[in-house]
């Protein structure tokens, strides 16, 4: 019997036939893996409650001719408990569990970077130290940086003229300068560019100590940002698989 162990975040579970659940983890290990855990939905399960989404869980698991098999779980901390309890916190975890599985499009691609990010996100999320919502700006701003996908907020992205500059181009890659400037860029107040610097840098004094406005504005860029290239790249996956 070929076992391995893994530490991961369990970011989503789905149910199979009677009593069995799909894990899907991302791991420090191996990147996004998929896994079952048998009879996990029957009340006297031993490890049914530490598969959770928000658990962070050291598993054993033994190859399975399909998806491997869980065969013992241990909850290495109690991130849920912090995030059950605010409604706040709650979303946007979850928000960040669902960015975590889809910036990691391949199963068992090893990406160490994107799985200590949620964990270091999720870590702060449930503390309260910061605002919710910013919280999961920086996070989303950092794990879409790690897939190369760094915006800028200061030089201009096309050609690098030093910043800052008035104008965002969400498909330009960020602050464009007036010569790079295309029609559809967002003008975006100058705090708000430098809140998002800071959220992406994690320079947190200067981001917990920004405006309401701001922060809104910020957001509404990081969403625009992040579904562009969730976008583009479901439709290069769609490509390949025609391919
Ligand atoms: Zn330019």
């Amino acid at each position: 019997m070929n076992l391995y162990r893994a530490e991961g975040i369990v970011l989503r579970t789905h149910k199979l036939g009677e009593a069995d659940r799909i894990i899907t983890l991302l791991t420090r290990e191996q990147g996004r893996i998929r896994a079952v855990a048998k009879g996990v939905r029957r009340t006297k399960s031993k490890f049914g409650s530490r598969l959770e989404p928000f658990g962070h869980v050291d598993v054993q698991l033994y190859l399975g001719r399909n998806l491997d098999v869980v065969t013992q779980v241990e909850t290495l901390s109690p991130l849920g408990a912090g995030l059950a309890t605010d409604y706040g916190r709650y979303t946007a975890g979850t928000a960040m569990l669902e960015t975590a599985e889809r910036l990691t499009a391949e199963e068992r691609e090893p990406a160490v970077q994107q799985y200590l990010l949620l964990f270091g996100g999720l870590r702060v999320l449930a503390s309260g130290e910061h605002d919710s919502g910013l919280v999961l700006d920086a996070y989303l701003l950092r794990s879409l940086a790690v897939s190369g996908y760094a915006p800028s907020f200061d030089a201009c992205a096309r050609c690098g003229l030093p910043g800052p500059h008035r104008a965002f181009s969400v498909q330009g890659g960020g602050s464009v300068c007036p010569q790079c400037r295309t029609p559809g860029s967002a003008s975006p107040a100058p705090e708000t560019l430098l809140l998002l610097s800071a959220l992406l840098t994690g320079h947190w004094p200067l981001a917990d100590a920004s405006e309401v406005r701001h922060r809104r504005e910020a957001s509404g860029i990081v969403a625009a940002y992040l579904q562009w290239h969730l976008e583009r790249g479901l439709r290069s996956l769609s490509l390949v698989e025609r391919a």
